[in-house]
């Protein structure tokens, strides 16, 4: 999708401090953090939202979640605890229509919403 910013920092064309990249996946920091590690993990398809994804998708949103685990453990989350979050469309709070999951870590995390 030429017009998604999600897609850009994928292909390099806008800034961002990736901390993580593959064929299919890339991982950079959240430009607004909301915990000591915010990172957001996308897979570099263009998918609108979770409820886009197919069958078709199903072995890249596994390797999407193997990527989080590997980026939680270099962030040193994996033995204290991290939470991995997708907001799901409008009322699910997403703002951003490129499929992503928020990784966020190093702070005890509290309410779900
Ligand atoms: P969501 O509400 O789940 O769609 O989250 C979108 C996230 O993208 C927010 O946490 C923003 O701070 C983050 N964000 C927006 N633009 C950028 C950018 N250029 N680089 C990194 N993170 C961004
Ligand atoms: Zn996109």
């Amino acid at each position: 999708m030429s017009d998604c910013i999600f897609c850009k920092i994928a292909a390099g064309e806008l800034p961002s401090e990736m901390v993580y990249q593959d064929e299919r996946v890339v991982a950079f920091k959240d430009i607004r953090p909301v915990a000591p590690v915010h990172i957001l993990i996308i897979p570099r398809k263009h998918i609108p939202d979770l409820t886009a994804i197919t069958e078709e998708d199903a072995e890249l949103i596994g390797h999407l979640h193997l990527v989080a685990v590997k980026v939680a453990r270099e962030q040193g989350l994996a033995d204290r605890g991290f939470r991995l979050v997708n907001n799901c469309k409008q009322e699910g709070g997403q703002v951003i229509y490129h499929l992503h999951y928020h990784l966020l870590g190093g702070r005890q995390m509290r309410n779900l919403c």
